[in-house]
């Protein structure tokens, strides 16, 4: 791939807009630490990585489990601090992820490179279809939140990064924000691109794809680094299964089923495709 191919359009604006997040992220280590700067980002590390990993995932990709709406608006909209685009795309691309893995039509399969797969589609502009939600995603078409996202997905960061500048300092903010912004960005894309190659972890399942599990992605990405499970069941709340499969995600989930904001929530089962 190369980026005089046809199908590859360099999109400026996302190449700006990544080198000037990993630039800020970059300069915490450079600025003086602003008090407790690393349980404040660790903190947000993990709120922002239950977000997306419970969230966006396994609640509005898989509707793995129900919640209540507050619920689930909460958590995506901790998601897209991040920067990872809007529900709605963010959805899309996922769903052609599951149905197309490791074949012509995935967005972000390493067969295309492990760059490829880990930011080049990113920014790629070519790589992803801004309508493909009006097929895939039916059942978010009619939510107005999300169409709001849609138009201004920087919404949430951005009033996020104006609200922490200024109660607690514009210093503050790479160590406070850009630092867990970024590495737990690193550690989504980690999922595309390492859990997919075969020069990584282990395959338990025989599925059609060639997901693997990596205990260390796991760890990383708060339970998704179990990923051929998770091809094996997609539907599934919880994608480490057994005892040392360390999955953060899921432990959140069954937090929220104790207190009653989880019902419906599904397990692996031979049938639960
Ligand atoms: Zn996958
Ligand atoms: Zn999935």
């Amino acid at each position: 791939m190369s980026a005089e191919s046809p199908r590859f359009r360099v999109s400026l604006i996302i190449v700006v807009y990544m080198l000037v997040v990993h630039a800020l992220a970059a300069s915490a280590f450079v600025l003086p630490w602003p008090p407790h700067a690393l349980p404040v980002a660790l903190t947000l590390y993990v709120a922002m990585g239950l977000g997306t990993t419970v969230g966006l995932h396994r609640l509005i990709c898989h509707r793995a489990f129900e919640c209540p709406r507050w619920v689930e608006y909460g958590l995506v909209t901790v998601a897209m601090l991040t920067g990872q685009g809007s529900p709605l795309l963010w959805a899309a691309t996922h769903r052609i992820h599951h149905a197309k893995a490791d074949t012509e039509g995935d967005v972000h399969s390493p067969e295309r490179g492990l760059w490829y797969a880990h930011m080049g589609w990113i920014l790629n502009e070519a790589s992803t279809d801004d309508d493909a939600w009006r097929t895939w995603c039916k059942d978010l078409a009619g939510d107005r939140y999300y169409h709001w996202l849609l138009r201004f997905r920087l919404g949430p960061q951005v009033i996020a990064v104006l609200v922490l500048g200024l109660t607690l300092g514009w210093r503050t903010l790479p160590a406070y924000f850009f630092l867990p912004m970024v590495s737990w960005m690193q550690s989504t894309y980690a999922v595309n691109s390492v859990c997919h190659a075969r020069a990584f972890g282990t395959r338990v399942h025989d599925t059609r794809d060639h997901s693997r599990n990596v205990w260390w992605v796991s760890v990383l990405a708060l339970g998704e680094g179990w990923h051929n499970n998770h091809h094996a069941f997609p539907a599934s709340a919880r994608h480490g299964w057994v005892w040392w499969q360390v999955d953060v995600g899921w432990t959140f989930i069954r937090c929220l089923r104790a207190v009653g904001l989880a019902r419906q929530v599904h397990l692996p089962t031979p049938n639960l495709r």
